[in-house]
């Protein structure tokens, strides 16, 4: 598995399945220096979501998926992913857990339940184009939100950055996706910022 638009952050990807949702939140362009968007075009797009879709399908042990986007398609995925980041962001900020209640331009997509042998149920992605990876992220955040696990889904605080990062924290905690590149600049602006409403004092 490469995970690719989580690894080009310097991250770990989320356990299991949740990793794609991570990993579709990553798409955006951030950094330093500043990645590319990777949904900024037809193949781009396509290229990530096919090594997505075959690290998720490694990564649960599930039958594979394919997608097709078309031209279309982009310009809604886009859309979905802006929301998706919102709504997680503006949860993130106020309370401690991620649990999307953000704004309704999320859309409705259908998951369909499939039964294997043993009699266990499985969520599997339906529909197509971008409405089969809205309906597959979708699938993933519902296992996570009753696992617990959605609750270290989280958008980095530093506004300049806000990669999607999982919180491995032992009390969930974490704020910055890496402490080290976020972290202490934001710190070090805060110092500043409160020596200065000292009136410069030192002590
Ligand atoms: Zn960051």
């Amino acid at each position: 598995m490469t995970w690719a638009a989580v690894a080009r952050y310097g991250m770990d990807p989320a356990p299991g399945g949740l990793a794609f949702v991570q990993e579709f939140m990553n798409t955006i362009a951030a950094g330093k220096p500043r990645r590319d968007d990777l949904l900024a075009d037809l193949s781009s797009a396509q290229k990530w979501l096919d090594d997505a879709l075959s690290d998720w399908a490694e990564a649960t042990a599930a039958a594979p998926v394919a997608v097709t986007l078309e031209q279309d398609d982009l310009d809604r995925l886009r859309d979905f992913r802006d929301n998706l980041r919102q709504a997680t962001a503006a949860v993130g900020e106020g309370t401690q857990n991620n649990e999307v209640t953000g704004p309704a331009t999320l859309p409705v997509v259908p998951v369909g339940m499939q039964w294997d042998e043993s009699g266990s149920v499985r969520p599997v992605p339906r529909g197509s184009g971008w409405r089969k990876v809205a309906s597959l992220t979708a699938a993933e955040m519902f296992k996570a939100q009753v696992d617990g696990s959605w609750s270290r889904v989280k958008a980095c605080r530093n506004p300049r950055c806000a990669v999607a990062f999982y919180d491995r924290s032992r009390n969930n905690s974490g704020v910055w996706h890496d402490v080290k590149v976020c972290g202490n600049a934001a710190n070090l602006r805060a110092y500043r910022a409160r020596r200065r409403a000292a009136g410069g004092t030192t002590t």
